[in-house]
């Protein structure tokens, strides 16, 4: 989900902020618990906020709040209030501060028929279009979250039962959206017609679940089920599933880069591993570009799979020569520009014992902005690296992301303002190279990327949208485009 209007801390807004995870139990006493533990295995998928809503047969349960899931959902007198045995979660990515609860979800609504609750992962591109038209048409939103306007298209459809509503409403959004919803009946599953983010099914002792990523699945010791399909809308209730596909057949396009980098290395996504991928696309590179050089070094820990296949590939020695601080957050996504900067610092420390005197490779499995290798780089030469070439596991990040992935606004991306030749003497390597598109396409098993029909969502790295953008192209542009100009 996306906020639509609010500002960063330092009012300097510049990204999506929107990575989320989705979790849901159909069945399971004390589901919230259980939900807590998916959130936990899904944490990479957001840090900054989570929430639970819980069903105990006459009544729901919300709890919302800013933080790591073991924060808060841990503590047994906040799970005490969360009572029942169907329940659906979310971790998300959100600015913190005064607007950072309300915007906190699962959503929860009373509509005429009953209460409901969503999660969403993903990015509606004509929110807030629809938004304009519901606000016309009387609605009053109380958050300022792309998901909210999926609530006011159910309650305002005029179709009779409760999932044509549902299926009314998100028949008429455009963008990334992998949904679980859970009314008094039933739990509810939805991807959108391309299946750009990931849901899976799983079962755990006849209950179903509902999650983002199958590593949610093993901290439970649930079973794999299937991936929910691209288009799919999957009901669950206690007479079983029934599915509905109200796009019709359409083409996916999996998000590539929940392979390069987003998804757990653990998952399995659309019939991958995510690991595995992740060491073929570092097999991929070194064909590509190899190295005269001493040792692979990975980034870690995001750069260790494919630094793993680099090496193997090449036929040199893997080292750890970065050591990193676990229980720092994800530098990408701290607020400002500074904090980015120290966050780098007290994640990585080069292991000086290892890489002085050797001649470098170091692997990592993109450049967004280009701080993070910056900084890495220096602190390597430091340590005594006697060379130190950069091979990036991606194609280089040259257009936003608008369907889920915490990105910059394209003019902050390294690679949409310099050439690669530019890029290298600004992280101030003796080399870079990025894996090819058709590298990456091959990584995942695919003969390469036929531009006529491309596969997977690839818009980061090829700028190929591959929904409608109303939001931006609108005729809501101007405003729109401001708005979106601050959230990415
Ligand atoms: P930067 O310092 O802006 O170039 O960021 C690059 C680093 O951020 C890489 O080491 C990636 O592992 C990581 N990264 C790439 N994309 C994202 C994202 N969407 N959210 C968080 N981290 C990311």
């Amino acid at each position: 989900m996306t906020e639509l209007t609010s500002t960063d801390l330092d009012g300097e807004a510049d990204a999506f902020r929107d990575e989320c995870g989705v979790f849901g139990i159909f069945g399971k006493a004390d589901a919230a618990a259980v939900v807590t533990l998916g959130l936990h295995a899904l944490q990479h998928r957001g840090q900054e906020a989570a929430g639970i809503v819980s069903y105990d047969g006459s009544q729901f349960s919300v709890e919302r709040h800013v933080g790591l899931i073991g924060d808060t959902f841990t503590k047994p007198s906040v799970l005490a209030r969360l009572p029942g045995s169907r329940a659906i979660g979310h971790t998300r990515y959100s600015t913190t501060g005064g607007e950072g609860l309300r915007n906190v979800q699962p959503f929860f609504a009373e509509f005429a028929g009953g209460g409901f609750a969503i999660s969403h992962n993903g990015n509606i591109t004509n929110a807030l279009t629809k938004q304009r038209e519901l606000q016309k048409r009387g609605a009053i939103f109380s958050s300022t979250s792309d998901t909210e306007t999926l609530l006011h298209l159910i309650a305002m459809s005029e179709r009779e039962l409760f999932i044509d509503k549902f299926i009314d409403a998100i028949t008429q959004l455009e963008g990334a959206f992998s949904l679980v919803g859970l009314s008094g009946k039933k739990m509810v599953g939805a991807r959108d017609p391309l299946g750009i983010r990931p849901l899976i099914l799983g079962d755990l002792d006849g209950a179903y679940i509902l999650a983002s990523e199958t590593c949610a699945l093993d901290i439970i010791g649930a079973h794999y089920v299937r991936d929910i399909k691209p288009g799919e809308v999957l009901v669950i209730t206690n007479d079983g599933l029934r599915s509905y596909f109200p796009w019709g057949e359409l083409k996916p396009r999996f998000c590539i880069f929940e392979y390069v980098y987003f998804a757990r290395p653990d998952s399995n996504l659309e019939g991958r591993n995510v690991y595995e991928t992740r060491k073929m696309i570092g097999e991929q590179l070194a064909k590509e570009s190899p190295v005269d050089a001493d040792m692979v070094v990975p980034v870690p820990d995001s750069g260790t799979p494919a630094a793993i296949g680099f090496a193997q590939q090449a036929g040199l020695p893997f080292d750890l020569g970065i050591i990193r601080n676990h229980y720092v957050g994800r530098t990408f996504i701290q607020p400002t520009a500074s904090i980015r900067h120290m966050g780098v610092k007290l994640k990585h420390n080069a292991n000086q014992k290892a890489i002085e005197g050797k001649r470098v490779v170091l692997v990592d499995d993109s450049i967004v902005r280009g701080t993070t290798s910056q900084k890495i780089v220096q602190m390597v030469r430091d340590a005594g690296a006697a060379e130190v070439h950069m091979r990036i596991a991606s194609p280089p990040t040259a257009a936003s992301c608008f369907y889920g992935v915490d990105t910059p606004e394209k003019s902050k991306l390294l690679a949409s303002r310099m050439s690669i030749e530019d890029m290298k003497d600004y992280i101030k390597v003796d080399s870079l190279a990025f894996l090819s598109i058709d590298g990456l396409y091959r990584a995942v098993n695919e003969p390469g990327r036929d531009s006529a029909c491309p596969q997977f969502c690839d818009a980061c790295f090829t700028g190929d949208y591959p929904t409608a953008l109303t939001d931006r192209d609108g005729t809501e542009t101007t405003r729109t485009l401001s708005l979106l100009a601050k959230h990415g």
